[in-house]
């Protein structure tokens, strides 16, 4: 049978390029999880996708309600699940001030992580009960949230502190909406959230591999310049960060070609360690790369993942 991937966020940039890049391969169903029906849908036909390989499902990482609801959905489709795709994101880096999603979290990590948490928790029974040869949980990464990088040295640094805003419910109501208890600042939420993706995608190794025998990973797929994460960002930064990024980090990469990259941590036989974070040299190969050391704290990242499930409403 056809493998089934649920692919967030898969109506633009990476995700559209992943979706497609599976699709053609015409062994994947790929399941569009999106919060816009509509540009889904269009954004799949103008990337020629045949209907035979792809469906679109509603999710707003938004909202817990919504998740929860598309896992529902999703197990009546009655589909066995064999790889998720976390890879939707909101990045806000010229915001004076914090946004919210519907259960009151900072948009950014709440999106980006606490509605992946919820979703990959949900789906990992899912995951666990497929006979699929390789089953994959697959949460996208930075570099700028890996402080051990030259991108990641670019102020504001990624840090999380002791933690103490998410433990107060990151609400901007009686706590910060900052993860380390600090003034709101959109850049280094995003960097925030891709470090809580990243320790999540290892605590999920340490309590889930051996058990499940699933394959936890997490990437960097390379500088994707151009695609709708820099839509908030300044004109003249939106002008620049592609050349700058194509002829002096020589970091670029196109969308078709990072969307290759994540496609293959789906379905390559070749990548299937668990808890690593994968990454490409110049030469287009991958290899397992270093996190920072804030990105591989063991004790941070079980901390993280229980103040998670309190917020999310698991514990
Ligand atoms: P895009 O902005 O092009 O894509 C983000 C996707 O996330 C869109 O499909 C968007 O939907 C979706 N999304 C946003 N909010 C929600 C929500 N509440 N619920 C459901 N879906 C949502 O950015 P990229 O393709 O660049 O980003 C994809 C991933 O790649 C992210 O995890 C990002 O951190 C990572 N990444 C990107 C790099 C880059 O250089 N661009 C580098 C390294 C990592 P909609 O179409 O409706 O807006």
């Amino acid at each position: 049978r056809k493998g089934n991937v649920i692919v967030t966020g898969a109506s633009s940039g990476l995700g559209l390029a992943t979706a497609k890049a599976l699709a053609e391969m015409g062994r994947w169903n790929v399941i569009m999880a999106c919060r816009d029906f509509l540009k889904a849908e269009k954004a799949a036909k103008s990337a020629g996708m045949a209907k035979e390989n792809y469906q679109v499902m509603h999710l707003d990482l938004a909202s817990l309600d919504s998740v929860r609801q598309f896992a529902r959905n999703f197990r009546q489709s009655g589909l066995p699940l064999d790889v998720l795709v976390c890879n939707a994101a909101v990045y806000f880096p010229t915001a004076k001030e914090p946004t919210y999603t519907a259960d009151g979290f900072e948009m950014s990590v709440g999106v980006n992580h606490l509605g992946h948490f919820l979703l990959a928790r949900e789906l990992l029974e899912d995951l666990k009960a497929s006979d699929y040869p390789s089953r994959r949980l697959i949460i996208v990464g930075s570099i700028t949230g890996n402080t051990n990088t030259l991108a990641g040295n670019i102020p504001p640094k990624a840090n999380l502190g002791d933690l103490r805003g998410l433990a107060g419910g990151l609400n901007g109501l009686g706590s910060s909406t900052m993860i380390d208890g600090g003034e709101f600042d959109g850049a280094k939420a995003y960097k925030d959230s891709k470090v809580c993706n990243m320790l999540t995608m290892q605590e999920f190794h340490r309590r889930y591999h051996e058990e499940t025998g699933v394959t936890f990973a997490s990437l960097y797929p390379g500088c994707i310049a151009t695609t709708g994460l820099f839509r908030e960002h300044v004109a003249l930064f939106r002008l620049l960060f592609p050349p700058f990024q194509k002829y002096i980090t020589k970091g670029f990469v196109s969308e078709e070609e990072a969307g290759k990259r994540l496609a293959q941590v789906v379905s390559n036989p070749s990548l299937t360690k668990s808890g690593v974070y994968w990454s490409w040299n110049n030469n287009s190969a991958s290899f397992e790369n270093q996190l920072s050391e804030e990105a591989s704290d063991p004790e941070k990242a079980q901390r993280l993942w229980q103040l998670s499930e309190k917020l999310v409403g698991l514990a």
